[in-house]
């Protein structure tokens, strides 16, 4: 066996392996095309570091290809990333039309590539013009797009429309996060990836130098929120649940760790609405981070006892999935995708307010078996759902499900 796939076999287990290759028995030799728009940085780049060389290792010819652009473009695209959220945002007609324009550069370059593959994953909205440049296409093309779209500006989305309308398939993350498009629309969860900084193992002195490094005592239960200061991720409220938990828990820590909030006017304010709500308590650990602690994530999560994320409204919630990869039970607000992962007395709980979260939090710290038994489930949950070889695996499955086109049913040899 090939190294990669040995190094995924041995955390996400032999049997998705053994399943990925019989999924890619069918498309040996076929050629797929990513295509996005930056190599480094956010969560489409990251996993295609990844996905991109173990497709290669299944035999399965794959490429990634960025589209680059100006200022202009990357302003336009930003604004409609937002529109597309909800922002109320009115993008100029000149910024579309540049938008169009890149668009046709970049196709211009990559057209003798793209109409060759045998399939096209377009990522979210920056590339997904490129289709109308390329009349003479082979394959099949599908739009992936990451973020939630369900509630655009219309503007905005009658425009990104008449692009996306033209492909094969499209791809959504959550049932909730799709919009009605006249072709086969699928849900592929977002998934983590268990060999990188974020998620790898530790070895013990690693995570004990967080005791240290935080002041944290380490024979005394830690609970932790590590999640940007927004509101909607709800830290006041995580403070309150904490001050609930400590009169039944006398020693327990609560660490609180965000980014550094200095390009995030929100962030700041909402920074400083937790450091009031704390109110110097020595037993509260308000941290920012830079971006780039990934491995001072990982060694938080791993110290934590428990890990909160009680968001009032989220995405998806990677930062569930990291903890539950590391054994934790997590209480989680009753929202978005938490509730994918997390389920009550399995993984952990799903809570509604700041008295719900310090019940569940006593709870748990005076039945430490619990713990370790749903943080077990946990992990498992995750290995079983959210590993970047599940997320590999739906992709294969829609290739070959494109590759039978009108089939209903497919036979794996
Ligand atoms: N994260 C980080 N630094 C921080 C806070 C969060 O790198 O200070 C990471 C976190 O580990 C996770 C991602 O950012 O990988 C957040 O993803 P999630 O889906 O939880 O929430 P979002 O921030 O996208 O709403």
């Amino acid at each position: 066996m090939s190294s990669l796939l040995e190094a995924y076999a041995a955390v996400a287990g032999e049997d998705i392996i053994r399943h990925l290759r019989q999924l890619s028995a069918p498309l040996q030799g076929r050629s797929v095309v990513h295509v996005n728009s930056t190599r480094l940085g956010g969560g489409v780049a990251e996993i295609l570091h990844k996905l991109v060389p173990l497709s290669r290792e299944l035999g399965i010819d794959t490429h990634w290809e960025v589209i680059s652009g100006d200022a202009d473009f990357y302003e336009c695209t930003k604004q409609m990333h937002n529109a597309l959220q909800g922002s109320r945002i009115q993008i100029p007609d000149r910024l579309l039309q540049h938008y169009e324009e890149v668009n046709a550069q970049n196709a211009a370059r990559l057209r003798p590539l793209l109409e060759d593959a045998d399939f096209v994953v377009i990522h979210d909205p920056q590339p997904a013009a490129l289709l109308r440049h390329c009349p003479n296409r082979g394959g099949q093309w599908v739009w992936r797009c990451h973020i939630d779209a369900s509630r655009p500006q219309r503007h905005v989305w009658r425009f990104l429309e008449r692009h996306v309308r033209a492909f094969d398939a499209s791809i959504f993350s959550l049932p909730q996060f799709t919009r009605a498009l006249p072709h086969p629309e699928y849900i592929i969860a977002p998934s983590i990836d268990p060999l990188s900084d974020k998620n790898i193992d530790l070895p013990q002195e690693e995570i004990d130098a967080i005791y240290h490094r935080f002041e944290l005592d380490p024979e005394s239960p830690i609970i932790a929120q590590i999640s940007r200061y927004d509101r909607f991720k709800d830290p006041v409220g995580v403070v309150e649940a904490f001050r609930m938990a400590r009169r039944f828990v006398p020693r327990l820590q609560l660490v609180l760790a965000g980014g550094t909030a200095t390009d995030d006017p929100e962030g700041d304010a909402v920074l400083a609405e937790v450091r009031e709500a704390s109110d110097n308590d020595p037993h509260i650990r308000i941290l920012t981070l830079p971006p780039d602690a990934h491995r001072g994530i990982n060694a938080l999560q791993r110290a934590a006892h428990i890990v909160l994320q009680k968001s009032t409204r989220e995405g998806f919630g990677l930062t569930v999935t990291e903890a539950m990869w590391k054994g934790k039970p997590v209480i989680g607000g009753d929202t978005g995708g938490i509730r994918l992962q997390v389920s009550n007395y399995h993984t952990g709980f799903l809570v509604n307010t700041p008295e719900g979260a310090a019940l569940r939090i006593r709870y748990l710290l005076q039945a430490p078996e619990k713990i370790q038994h749903m943080g077990d489930n946990a992990r498992e949950l995750v290995r079983e759902n959210f590993l970047l070889t599940r997320q590999l695996r739906d992709y294969l499955t829609l290739m070959v499900g494109l590759h039978h086109r009108a089939a209903d049913r497919i036979d794996l040899v």
